[in-house]
């Protein structure tokens, strides 16, 4: 039997996850963690009768107590860490959104813990940090995110020195025919419409504004131990190439599937073994074209800034990330306008670029991070 712990359960990566949990007599659901949506808590623990939940709300854990009574509890962000912590061995599967998946991933390696990783923001902000944690506690961090899953199965069996560059597949989200002039008046139901993937509210909106291909890049810095300059984007806009290694011969090794995150997801959990399942095949006859255009700067200037933040490290990814994460709750409430996004990272990264800091913690991070979360509402609420 393998245990899994589950952090952001009720989501969409979670929900794919539990599929996967289901379809296996040999996996179980040991613990897994929610925040706002009770109904899907209340069915997941219904299913998979877990040991351990952790809870985001008071009035949640207090209904949930009196309902299940040999459930054990944790509460809000320290409860995520608490979860992780518990002495069973289990993999964990970090499937939160933002940077409040940093503080358990940093928990779960230091209990020893392997994590599967779908939370790009921890290794954005804290990718040194977190590759030395994994490396003193000797345990494994395997990508969810569909390009890194592809690019770890190209590199498999090859020699680092024989990788020519790395070309990481973008498919241009939900705007990716329009010009800039166009997305003044763009609206938050435009922007989770994705042409090939139904994700989370927050991924799509990257996806559109190309914030996601920047994390992206950022994360393959840190998961690979690849320079910046060997790092490229390039537009597909069928999502069936997920990313593409090139080797000096100038021979490439792509990854190809139909778009659909049971495949990485599937891949990190039984690692490294390729289990059939859920994921449909490609039929090539039915394949009309596979397009590819220029990663475009000009159009999408947040993943040029990506490339600039993660060349000069230090705070700057996470003032990039930080700045992000605010600007995209804002958009969804209401608050600002989605151009606005791209203008609050910019100004952002812009102040910081001539403060930067190399030398800090994780605390320091969670610190600056707390701050600037609140500097940025005070300006744009
Ligand atoms: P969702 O928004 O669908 O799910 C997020 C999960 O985290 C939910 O369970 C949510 O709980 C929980 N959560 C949100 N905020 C908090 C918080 N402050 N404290 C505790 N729990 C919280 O996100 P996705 O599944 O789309 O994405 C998850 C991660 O995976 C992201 O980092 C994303 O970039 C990455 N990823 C996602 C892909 C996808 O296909 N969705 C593809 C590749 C990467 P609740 O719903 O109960 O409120
Ligand atoms: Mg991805």
């Amino acid at each position: 039997m393998k245990d899994f712990i589950l952090l952001g359960a009720t989501g969409s990566i979670g929900t794919q996850v539990l599929d996967i949990i289901d379809s296996d007599k040999n996996f179980n659901l040991l613990g897994f963690s929610f925040k706002s949506n009770l109904d899907k808590a209340i069915a997941i623990i219904d299913k998979f009768s877990p040991k351990y939940v952790t809870v985001k709300d008071k009035e949640h854990l207090k209904l949930l107590k009196e309902k299940y009574q040999n459930i054990t509890f944790f509460l809000e962000d320290e409860g995520l860490c608490d979860l992780v912590k518990i002495k069973e061995d289990a993999t964990v599967i970090n499937s939160l959104v933002g940077l409040v998946g940093l503080k358990p991933t940093v928990c779960a390696i230091l209990s020893k813990k392997d994590i599967l990783l779908a939370n790009k923001e921890t290794l954005v902000c804290a990718g040194d940090l977190i590759n030395k944690l994994v490396k003193e506690n000797n345990v494994k961090l395997l990508p969810i995110d569909s390009e890194h899953s592809a690019i770890m199965q190209c590199l498999k069996g090859h020699n680092k020195n024989s990788v020519k560059k790395i070309i990481i597949t973008a498919s241009g989200g939900s705007f990716r025919d329009l010009d800039r002039c166009n997305l003044e008046s763009v609206t938050l139901s435009d922007a989770i419409k994705h042409p090939n993937w139904s994700m989370g509210t927050k991924i799509t909106v990257d996806s559109s504004t190309m914030v996601n291909k920047g994390l992206e890049v950022i994360e393959a810095h840190h998961l690979f131990n690849m320079p910046y300059s060997k790092i490229e984007t390039v537009l597909h806009y069928e999502s069936i190439i997920h990313s593409m290694v090139e080797f000096k011969d100038n021979g490439i090794i792509a990854h190809l599937a139909t778009p659909d995150m049971h495949l990485p997801i599937k891949y990190a959990m039984y690692y490294p073994k390729h289990i059939k399942g859920f994921t449909e095949e490609i039929d090539f006859t039915k394949l009309s074209n596979l397009t590819f255009k220029k990663m475009d700067y000009e159009r999408f200037p947040m993943v040029k800034l990506a490339y600039f933040v993660g060349e000069e490290g230090g705070i700057l990814p996470l003032v990039y990330n930080t700045s992000n994460e605010v600007a995209v709750s804002l958009f969804v409430d209401g608050k600002i306008k989605y151009l606005d996004i791209e203008k609050i990272i910019s100004s952002e990264v812009d102040y910081y670029k001539d403060k930067n800091v190399w030398d800090f913690d994780i605390d320091y991070l969670l610190d600056f991070d707390k701050k600037l979360r609140e500097s940025i509402l005070k300006k744009w609420s």
